[in-house]
């Protein structure tokens, strides 16, 4: 396995795959590699001859305000991880490598992020979709691996993906969580110990709001209460948002009788995370 930092090198390495006929998946990362991320480069390189992971945190995904400088760091631990899980590149960019200082091309899938997490963080995909597509015309795969975790983004790539004619197979992976049920994330290093325990109810809370609806309850604003007030009875959590919406266009439902998407996002202390399920009857 092989770490480059220029796009002129990842096209060289594809460019002898191509000509040896092989396949290539794709998996697009920040880097602080978990377990979920590892499941995603295990499944592509189930599925694919090679495959190229970025890490690259993205600075045109982060508002103002938001981790960017925080954000947690490790490229040679990453490495390790990548190459254990079946990588053969890693495309490590600097961000002067990916953005020209006067780019003027915008992506916006329109729609589908104005909601959700969209709503508290305007700029966010509009970055995402940027640095995807940019990594999908260097890397050409054939198919590109995202988590369920990030379940607007995937709805979101997947729309851009068709909109925009790429030839790339976007496969979803499901949510690795921890074993006491709290979903992977590199911003879980944020936690204390305190706030880590706390940040359990965000799996407890969809726990409940699952149950509900497998006993029938069909009443979104109602089985939104029940993951609000299981949500309120942590000290430490601030909900950001609690929504349930159709799963094909994210737009809000009602009454539940097609695939939801219940969706969550609470701070825990300063700490931003989220949590999904998807229910399909
Ligand atoms: P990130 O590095 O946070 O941008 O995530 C890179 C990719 O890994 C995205 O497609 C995420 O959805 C996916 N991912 C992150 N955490 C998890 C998780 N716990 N389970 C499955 N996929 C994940």
């Amino acid at each position: 396995m092989n770490t480059v930092h220029s796009i002129k090198e990842v096209r060289n390495e594809i460019k002898k795959w191509r000509k040896e006929g092989l396949t290539v998946g794709l998996v697009t990362t920040m880097g602080f590699l978990h377990e979920g991320h590892e499941s995603l480069i295990k499944r592509a390189s189930e599925e694919n001859d090679r495959v190229v992971v970025s890490i690259f945190v993205n600075p045109t995904q982060f508002g103002p305000n938001e981790d960017l400088e925080a954000y947690p760091r490790d490229i040679k631990r990453d490495e390790t991880v990548c190459e254990k899980a079946g990588a053969n590149l890693i495309f490590n960019p600097d961000p002067s490598e990916m953005y020209y200082d006067d780019a003027s091309t915008t992506v916006n899938v329109a729609g589908l992020t104005e909601g959700l997490c969209g709503a508290k963080r305007p700029v966010h995909f509009g970055g995402v979709c940027l640095v995807v597509s940019k990594f999908f015309n260097i890397v050409t795969p054939d198919r590109a691996y995202f988590g369920e975790k990030d379940a607007q983004q995937l709805a979101v790539i997947k729309r851009m993906v068709r909109d925009l004619n790429f030839d790339i197979e976007i496969v979803g992976c499901p949510i690795v969580r921890e074993s006491d049920g709290l979903a992977r994330s590199s911003r879980n290093i944020y936690l204390s110990n305190e706030e880590r325990k706390a940040a359990l109810i965000l799996n407890k809370s969809l726990n409940l709001a699952k149950q509900s609806l497998n006993e029938g309850e069909r009443d979104a604003n109602k089985v939104k209460d029940i993951i609000i007030e299981k949500l309120n009875s942590e000290s430490l959590a601030k909900v950001d948002y609690v929504e349930i919406v159709d799963s094909s266009n994210l737009k809000p439902a009602f009454n539940i009788n097609k695939p939801v998407l219940v969706a969550i996002a609470v701070y825990i202390g300063k700490t931003r995370l989220i949590d999904n399920f998807t229910f399909k009857m």
